[in-house]
C-alpha cells in the first residue's frame, strides 16, 4: 500500500479514500475538489474555503508566486499557509501550464521543487511537459521521455515530507498513457495527475477523456491516488470518479463567474438566460437572477463564484454518498443524460467495464436498471463470466415465468434481463435482486441472450429450454441452436 493513500470503499472504478498529507498534518477525504487560487486574484478569499465550503485542500501556482517579487518574498518569509490564510493542505503547480501556453519557462524541475518546498507547499509538482491531444506520435513520445526525465530528477530532490506529483502524459495515445502511468508508478513520487486533458474537456470530448484516464490507470497501481488535472466542471465529476480519479481541481468556478456563467450539474447557464436560480445554496436562496445582475461587477463575480463552488462541492459530497451506497453508476447514468457528449463519455466508460469490474464490489445495494447502457455494466459482465462456473444439471428450464412444476426438467432457473439465467437460489443476491423496468428494452434482452449463450456453450452436454416473453426473432438468433425456445405469451407452457 502506498503510504499516503488509503482506499476505504470502491464502486465501479470509483473510490472513497484518504490522502494523508504529512506536511499539512492533515488527511483529505477523497474524492476531493481543490479550488484553484490565483495568488493575484481574490475572487473568494482562500481563508473562507474551509469554513464556508468545506474545502480540505486547495491548489495554487508556485510559478506565478516565484515570478512576482512581492508575493514571492512574502511567501518565502511567512509561508504559503499564512500568505493564503488557509490551514488545510496546499498543492502547488509548477508552471507546466505556462510552459504549454507560452512555450518556455525560466525554472528547472529542481529549482521549482526546492522553491515549492521553501514556501511550505504540501504537495509539489515538477515541470512536466503537458502534451496536447492529437499531436504526432513522435512528438508525444519525445515529450513523454522529457517528462519522465523530470520525474526522475524530482525523485532526487530533497523535498522532506512534501508529497510530490508525478504527472502522467502521453497525449491521446492509450499505450503511451499506460506506459507513462507504469513509469510514474515505479518512481517514489506520491500523487499522479493525469495531465493535459483540459483541451479534451473544453471540446466536450468526454469519451476521449475516459479512454486517456483508463489507459493511465492501467499503468498505475491500484493504490495510486489519481488527480484529473484541470477538471473543474461538476457535470463530469461523477464520470471521472467512476473511471478512478480521486482529485479534481477547479478554476472553472472563478473563470466561469467572470463571464456571468452559472454552473449546474447538468451543464452551464448564462446568468442572462436564467429566470430562476435552481439551487439551494446561500447565494441562490438570497438572490434572484435580477438581483444578481444588479450587483456591481466584482460583487456579481464573487457571488457567482460562490454559487459555482457550492454546486461543485455538493456534487463531490453526492458522489461520496453514492460510492458508499454502491450507487455511483446510477449517478453517472443520470449525469450522462445532461448532454450527448456526456453520454458518449458514459458509453466509453462502459467500454472499460472489464477494467471497472476488478474494483467493483461483489455486493452492494440494489442494482437499478435505468437506461439501456445499464446492460453493459460491470455487474452484468461478471454474472456472465460466473455462468461458466455454475454447476448445471442435465436438463434445465430457463424461464422468465414461474418455475415449471413438471419433473421433466432437473431444474428451473430464472431468466432476468439483462443478466440472463441463474439458479433461483441466487435471486436475492447482488446484483440479481435488481430493480428492472417492466418494459424491457432490446439491450437488456440481448444481454440476457448473451448470458444464455455463455451458459449453453460452457455446458454442451446439458439440455436447455428457454421460456421467454415474446423476445424478438433477432434477439433469439443469438441464442445457440441447442437451446429450445418457447414463447410463454403464445406457446403452451411446458407440461
Ligand atoms: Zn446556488
Amino acid at each position: 500500500m502506498r503510504e499516503c493513500f488509503e482506499i476505504r470503499t470502491t464502486d465501479a472504478g470509483g473510490r472513497l479514500g484518504e490522502l494523508t498529507v504529512p506536511r499539512a498534518n492533515t488527511t483529505v477525504e477523497t474524492p476531493a475538489l481543490l479550488p484553484v487560487i490565483n495568488p493575484h486574484l481574490d475572487t473568494i478569499e482562500p481563508g473562507r474555503l474551509g469554513e464556508d465550503f468545506g474545502a480540505e485542500i486547495l491548489i495554487t501556482n508556485a510559478y506565478i508566486i516565484h515570478n512576482s517579487q512581492d508575493v514571492r518574498e512574502q511567501a518565502l518569509e511567512d509561508g504559503l499557509h499564512d500568505l493564503l490564510d488557509f490551514d488545510g493542505a496546499i498543492m502547488t503547480d509548477s508552471g507546466s501550464f505556462q510552459l504549454s501556453e507560452y512555450g518556455d519557462i525560466s525554472v528547472t524541475t529542481e529549482e521549482i521543487l526546492e522553491f515549492q518546498h521553501a514556501i511550505g507547499s504540501d504537495i509539489g509538482t515538477p515541470v512536466d511537459i503537458p502534451t496536447p491531444p492529437d499531436v504526432s506520435r513522435e512528438r508525444a513520445e519525445t515529450e513523454l521521455e522529457t517528462t519522465q526525465e523530470r520525474l526522475e530528477a524530482a525523485e532526487a530532490v530533497d523535498t522532506g515530507d512534501m508529497l510530490v506529483n508525478a504527472p502522467v502524459q502521453g497525449s491521446t495515445y492509450p499505450d503511451l498513457r499506460e506506459r507513462a502511468g507504469r513509469h510514474a508508478d515505479e518512481t517514489d513520487l506520491d500523487v499522479f495527475p493525469v495531465g493535459a486533458v483540459v483541451p479534451l474537456m473544453n471540446d466536450y470530448r468526454y469519451d476521449d477523456m475516459v479512454d486517456v484516464v483508463a489507459a493511465a490507470k492501467r499503468g498505475l497501481g491500484a493504490d495510486a491516488p489519481v488527480h484529473l488535472f484541470g477538471a473543474g466542471h461538476p457535470m463530469m465529476f461523477a464520470l471521472a470518479t467512476a473511471i478512478g480519479c480521486d482529485l479534481f481541481d477547479s478554476a472553472a468556478y472563478a473563470l466561469y463567474a467572470r463571464d456571468d456563467r452559472y454552473l449546474t450539474v447538468w451543464g452551464t447557464r448564462h446568468l442572462d438566460d436564467l429566470t430562476h436560480l435552481p439551487c439551494p445554496c446561500p447565494i441562490c436562496t438570497s438572490h434572484d437572477p435580477d438581483s444578481l445582475s444588479a450587483l456591481d461587477d466584482d460583487a456579481r463575480e464573487t457571488a457567482l463564484a460562490e454559487h459555482n463552488l457550492h454546486v461543485s462541492f455538493a456534487e463531490i459530497r453526492r458522489i461520496k454518498d453514492a460510492i458508499r451506497a454502491g450507487r455511483l453508476l446510477e449517478l453517472v447514468e443520470q449525469r450522462a443524460r445532461s448532454h450527448p457528449t456526456m453520454l458518449d463519455g458514459y458509453r466509453a466508460l462502459l467500454d472499460h467495464a472489464e477494467q471497472l469490474e476488478r474494483t467493483d464490489p461483489i455486493s452492494k445495494g440494489t442494482f437499478f436498471y435505468t437506461s439501456h447502457e445499464s446492460a453493459r455494466r460491470p455487474e452484468v459482465l461478471r454474472h456472465h463470466r460466473r455462468l461458466e462456473r455454475l454447476d448445471v444439471p442435465d436438463s434445465v428450464f430457463l424461464t422468465e415465468g414461474d418455475a415449471s412444476s413438471e419433473d421433466r426438467y432437473d431444474a428451473s432457473w430464472r431468466v432476468l434481463p439483462p443478466f440472463g439465467p441463474f439458479p433461483r437460489a441466487l435471486s436475492r443476491t447482488y446484483p440479481l435482486a435488481a430493480e428492472v423496468p417492466d418494459r424491457r428494452d432490446r439491450a437488456a434482452l440481448e444481454a440476457a441472450a448473451a448470458g444464455i449463450a455463455r451458459l449453453a456453450d460452457a455446458n454442451p452436454d446439458s439440455a436447455f429450454t428457454l421460456g421467454h416473453r415474446h423476445w424478438p426473432a433477432s434477439v433469439l438468433e443469438s441464442v445457440p441452436g441447442n437451446v429450445q425456445c418457447l414463447d410463454l405469451t403464445t406457446d403452451r407452457p411446458p407440461r
